[in-house]
């Protein structure tokens, strides 16, 4: 049941998490309302989205709704939003999570490759973002939360359309930042380092135990890790935090 401790933050607060369905998205669902906000969550199979809305409203008695979405359609993105807005009164914080990887060296990548990586991770964290805009510059204030990585900051083998595709978020967060701040709409976004999700399922451990030993906390990161600082970003404690990128990575790019 939801803690009368941390209730306040976010109460009263409309969210909507794309990519809610698992890993890091899932536990921001669950973190939001547990600090007291109404949480949207969406997933590219509605039945799977209204199901996990169901176990978060159910496990901690918050208001949890699940929406079928994928984000490189953009015209689904504008009607999400405006069903949101009608059906819940407003949207104040967005956490743009959905997003894609796909491992290939450079001289493998494939057109239909970036398509998907920059579709996804780009094209779609700006149409969720615009959407989301839009709701929030009518009522003069939001927050918005992106999901960048540590890759889009420092590189990584292997992995340059990805790396590409979070250099851009990262961008995107910090030209949003200041567009945006006359409506006292806040755009940030969180660096993951290596966070143990279906998204790195794909990798043998001793390669995740090998990105992890230069971590100064040296172990893996857990989706909640994630999920509270992507919680602080969104409520009232970050309500002079605008255009920054915080690593959550355990001291992997000290
Ligand atoms: P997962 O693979 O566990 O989950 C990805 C989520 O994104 C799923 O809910 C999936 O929904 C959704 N999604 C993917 N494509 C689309 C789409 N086209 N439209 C709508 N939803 C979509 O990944 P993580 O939880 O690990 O990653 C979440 C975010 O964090 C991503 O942006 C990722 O790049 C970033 N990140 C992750 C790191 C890690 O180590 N795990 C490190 C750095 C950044 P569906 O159920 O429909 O497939």
């Amino acid at each position: 049941m939801t803690d009368s401790r941390t209730a306040a933050p976010l109460g009263g607060r409309i969210c909507v998490v794309t990519g809610g369905t698992r890993g890091i998205g899932l536990a921001t669902v669950r973190a939001l309302a547990e600090a007291g906000a109404s949480v949207v969550l969406t997933g590219r199979d509605e039945a799977v989205a209204k199901e996990r809305a169901a176990e978060v409203a159910a496990e901690s008695g918050a208001v949890c709704a699940g929406y079928g979405l994928d984000v490189t359609d953009s015209a689904a993105v504008r009607a999400l939003f405006t069903s949101v807005a009608r059906e819940h009164g407003t949207v104040d914080c967005l956490v743009a999570n959905a997003g894609v990887l796909e491992d290939a060296l450079v001289g493998m990548i494939r057109d239909e490759l970036v398509d998907r990586m920059l579709g996804t991770n780009v094209a779609g964290t700006l149409s969720c973002l615009q959407a989301a805009a839009r709701v929030m510059m009518r009522k003069r204030s939001g927050s918005i939360v992106l999901l960048a990585s540590i890759v889009g900051e420092r590189g990584n083998a292997g992995q340059c359309a990805y790396a590409a595709s979070k250099g851009a978020v990262s961008a995107l967060t910090k030209s949003a930042a200041k567009e945006l701040g006359r409506y006292n709409i806040r755009v940030n976004a969180v660096a993951p380092g290596v966070i143990r999700t279906d998204m790195i399922a794909h990798l043998p451990d001793d390669l995740v135990a090998a990105r992890t030993a230069d971590t100064a906390l040296g172990r893996v990161g857990t989706p909640e890790d994630v999920a509270k600082a992507i919680r602080f970003l969104c409520g009232p404690d970050a309500d002079f935090v605008t255009g920054q990128i915080l690593g959550v990575d355990g001291g992997l790019v000290l």
